[in-house]
């Protein structure tokens, strides 16, 4: 409703009984929306992510706090090792909206990113919001699955992969299975296929990469099995506010 009337909370509660005015039938129309499951960000086009507004299309998987995880987990491990200033590169598999890449590099001020999605739609949504968050001069987006293709030399490889399994998309919420794109979520038979992409394209990496993934709640031991038997080391593991191991680090020629 705020969105819609374009006032903040404040001014709602400063005068709860004005008048909606012009903006009736929009708002009406959003409640309509919002009664068929249609997530509020999704009716507004937008969502935050670690303080920052993004545009969200039908398109891109909507970003979730979950997934604040990630760039926690990112952020300590370049913090740790003293790198936060470096020349760092940050490939992004599976970028969507660019939620995770433009975080980081907005975080990390002279590292540059790779933002990596199967669908075009979404890498021009990863470029509006890179534009709108003052990184698009350090990014650059490629349409290609995986690594396929990418030749820079890679610190840090970071994904949220889809990883729901086939079988559980149709028991999902509405809103998430009715609104997200089945491309960002649907991850195969177990869950896990993309990660095993992933893995056989990491395999020809010849230097030090670190690997931050998302996964799944319960899949944090069959996804790090999967990048240890291409020789990665699993190190670090995160938990979300929900209690669920939700971002797995691993290094792989360290
Ligand atoms: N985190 C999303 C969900 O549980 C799924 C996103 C994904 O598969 N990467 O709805």
């Amino acid at each position: 409703m705020q969105g819609i009337l374009e006032i903040d909370a404040a001014a709602l509660l400063r005068d709860p009984d004005r008048a909606i005015g012009a903006r009736a039938p929009q708002l009406e129309a959003a409640v309509l929306r919002r009664l068929g499951h249609e997530p509020v960000s999704r009716i507004l086009g937008q969502r935050e992510f670690y303080g920052r507004v993004f545009k969200v299309t039908p398109g891109v998987l909507d970003p979730r706090p979950d997934t604040e995880t990630l760039i926690d987990l990112v952020l300590e491990i370049v913090g740790a090792e003293g790198r936060h200033d470096d020349a760092l590169t940050i490939a992004d598999i599976g970028c969507g909206s660019g939620a995770i890449i433009v975080t980081l590099l907005a975080a990390l001020p002279r590292a540059a990113g790779v933002a990596i999605d199967v669908s075009p739609a979404a890498l021009a949504v990863t470029r509006g919001n890179a534009a709108t968050h003052g990184v698009a001069d350090r990014l650059k987006t490629v349409e290609t699955r995986g690594l396929c293709g990418i030749n820079d030399h890679l610190d840090i490889i970071v994904s949220n992969p889809p990883y729901i399994p086939t079988g559980e998309i149709t028991g999902l919420d509405a809103g998430v299975r009715d609104f997200d794109p089945m491309l960002a979520l649907d991850g195969g038979v177990d869950g896990l296929q993309i990660y095993r992409e992933i893995a056989n394209n990491i395999r020809a990496l010849q230097k030090p990469c670190w690997i931050c993934l998302e996964i799944g709640a319960g899949q944090h031991d069959a996804v790090e099995r999967i990048f240890e038997a291409i020789g990665a080391v699993a190190r670090h593991r995160r938990i979300d506010l929900g209690g669920h191991i939700r971002a797995v680090a691993l290094k792989i020629h360290c």
